[in-house]
């Protein structure tokens, strides 16, 4: 609201007293004194009144006082039949009836208030969307934040430990950069690229540092906001941020949580929700309607890869992805470096003894932990942080809000790298099995490590020995720990659960048990099923199911025999396997395969 209106306002609202005012006197004018009506009665008596008027519900009129001065009075009535002939009688000159005008003063009253009520909801509702016209139309513009130029501009130095992901963005810089060398050559640019990983890991950073090399402006949004106002608005929020973009271009397009509209459509709960997939439909108008080479790119951010909607995913939409992983030892190491830049370290702060002390943090857990460690030394009125106040800060971000039940020991750590490594030296040792791509220690959802191993081809039939390799293989975790501790942990707890449904799978379903014979004792509509639930019926006999019994257990126990057997005979390649594991947090395949030929040689 501006001045003016306000002048309004108080203009109105005065004229409006005024005539409120204006109202009253009216009707008070001449000024009536009330008087009790035996007051009046006994005035009459004495001569005094000098005319009346009269309404069923109020006398008014005039008296001569004692003075002889004309009053005007008026009087509640009472029943009172000889009223007439008492004026009469004591010959008031004029007495009259008066029409009853309190029914259309209260009706004017009522007015003036309807009026009133009018007038302050103009004021105030309707004005306000009146006057708020650009910002109902706002609603729709987007909340797209471009970048301030005079900013320090984030580079590509500012993100650390994650070489992999830099690299295949530098392209896309290029192109931004100089996008008719690429037009020249008939090459043609990715219009989305799709940055995936867990939160705090830089992706949004990426992004920026992405516009910055390319010295180019930068648009973000977040999905989440696209959706969170009214039907519709987020489609045009959409349109609005492509224009800007495009009209700026080449720029740089960044939509962060995209799972938020990108949402596979029909999945999830509740089914279809009409504003995502209204927006979602704009993003791919836009999408597709990006000439190509146009200079635009645009940039999208997600930790929920595994839900987006495939139609983004096709050529000619968000058709690069790049992972943002977790950082290694290395990579924290280098992160730390980043944001140790603008605080004052003590000199012998070994920044690589953090890093080794905090697996599984994301980037912007490190950046706290420097944070951290620098208002703890501040509090302490310390001129420089030391060690001590970074190890502070490590317990207080493993403790924060995001309570991080990945991180490790070190003995937990030393635990994890043996039985992983144990998972992925029984793999290497059996002929015929996957090839071992990645050995990891960083905790990916629940499992606090992981081995991957990749099939070479797509297979379509499983064969006996892969499967009893298969269980050799989910066996080596726990016989790796015991060799190396002679003690068992909950760790390969979910192992053997695996192993323990292969094995029943094999003798009930695949027909691989000699003992039991090639039968199928699973029920057609038996979808899933685990020991005993299979005999609920009691179509088999007890004796099958015992059978059963043996021959499962008989499976996974020779698995594990044959797992330790494997290991022990490899203990040297098997503690260098875990050592290096241990260190460095993540092993591709070829460093298992580097490792194991020194080991041997
Ligand atoms: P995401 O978008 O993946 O959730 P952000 O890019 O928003 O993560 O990261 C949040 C903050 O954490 C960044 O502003 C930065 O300070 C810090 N950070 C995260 N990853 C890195 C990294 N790889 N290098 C340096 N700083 C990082
Ligand atoms: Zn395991």
């Amino acid at each position: 609201m501006d001045n003016k209106n306000l002048k309004q306002l108080v203009i109105w609202g005065l004229g409006f007293v005024l005539l409120l005012t204006l109202f009253n006197s009216v009707k008070t004018v001449p000024l009536e004194t009330e008087i009790p009506y035996s007051e009046f009665r006994s005035r009459l008596r004495e001569g005094a009144i000098i005319q009346v008027r009269m309404r069923p519900d109020l006398i008014s009129g005039d008296y001569r006082d004692a003075k002889g001065a004309t009053q005007h009075f008026r009087t509640l009535p009472l029943p009172d039949p000889k009223l007439i002939e008492d004026l009469e009688a004591h010959k008031v000159s004029n007495f009259q009836g008066e029409r009853d005008r309190s029914g259309m003063y209260a009706f004017a009253l009522n007015l003036g208030g309807i009026l009133l009520f009018f007038f302050l909801w103009w004021f105030f509702v309707i004005r306000q969307v009146q006057v708020g016209g650009k910002q109902a139309m706002s609603f729709g513009r987007s909340k797209a934040k471009i970048v301030d130029d005079k900013k320090k501009k984030t580079t590509f130095a500012d993100v650390a430990g994650c070489e992999e992901s830099k690299e295949e963005l530098r392209e896309v810089v290029d192109f931004l950069k100089t996008p008719d060398k690429y037009q020249k050559l008939g090459g043609k640019m990715p219009r989305g690229v799709l940055l995936f990983g867990p939160p705090g890991t830089g992706k949004t950073l990426l992004a920026r540092a992405v516009a910055g090399e390319a010295g180019v402006p930068f648009f973000s949004a977040s999905a989440s906001e696209f959706v969170e106002m009214f039907v519709g608005v987020g489609a045009s929020r959409v349109r609005d941020l492509f224009d800007q973009a495009k009209k700026a271009a080449p720029s740089v397009i960044f939509i962060d949580e995209l799972d938020a509209v990108g949402r596979a459509r029909f999945a999830g709960i509740g089914g279809g929700h009409d504003e995502r997939e209204q927006t979602l439909n704009q993003l791919l108008i836009e999408l597709d309607g990006f000439e190509q080479n146009q200079g635009i790119i645009l940039i999208a951010a997600t930790n929920r890869p595994d839900v987006i909607d495939t139609a983004l995913l096709r050529p000619g939409r968000f058709d690069r992805q790049i992972n943002v992983p977790v950082p290694d030892c290395k990579g924290r190491e280098a992160i730390l470096k980043v944001h140790a830049l603008i605080v004052k370290m003590a000199p012998d702060v070994d920044l690589a003894v953090v890093a080794r002390r905090t697996p599984g943090f994301a980037g912007a857990d490190l950046a706290n932990v420097i944070n951290e460690g620098a208002l703890l030394a501040a509090r302490k009125n310390k001129e420089v942080v030391e060690l001590a106040d970074l190890e502070e800060a490590i317990e207080r971000v493993m403790a924060g809000p995001q309570k991080r039940s990945s991180i490790m020991s070190d003995r937990e750590k030393k635990i994890v790298s043996y039985h992983e490594c144990g998972h992925t030296l029984v793999a290497k040792m059996l002929p015929g099995t996957d090839p071992v791509h990645k050995v990891s220690i960083l905790s990916r959802g629940f499992a606090l490590g992981y081995t991957l191993q990749l099939p070479l081809e797509d297979k379509y039939l499983t064969s006996r020995v892969d499967i009893t390799n298969r269980l050799a293989i989910l066996l080596g975790g726990r016989a790796a720990e015991e060799l190396a501790f002679n003690e068992i942990t909950t760790g390969a707890a979910d192992d053997l659960s695996k192993a323990t449904a292969y094995a029943t799978r094999m003798v009930t379903e695949f027909g691989m048990s000699d003992v039991v014979g090639p039968l199928s004792l699973k029920k057609p509509d038996q979808e899933m099923f685990m020991g005993r639930d299979l005999n609920k019926g009691g179509a088999f006999s007890e004796r099958t199911m015992q059978l059963v019994d043996e021959e499962v257990k008989r499976l996974v126990t020779e698995a594990q025999t044959k797992a330790r057997g494997i290991l022990a005979a490899n203990k040297k390649a098997l503690d260098q396997l875990a050592q290096s594991l241990f260190d460095r947090e993540v092993l591709s395949g070829d460093d298992v395969d580097s490792i194991l030929a020194t080991a041997r040689a």
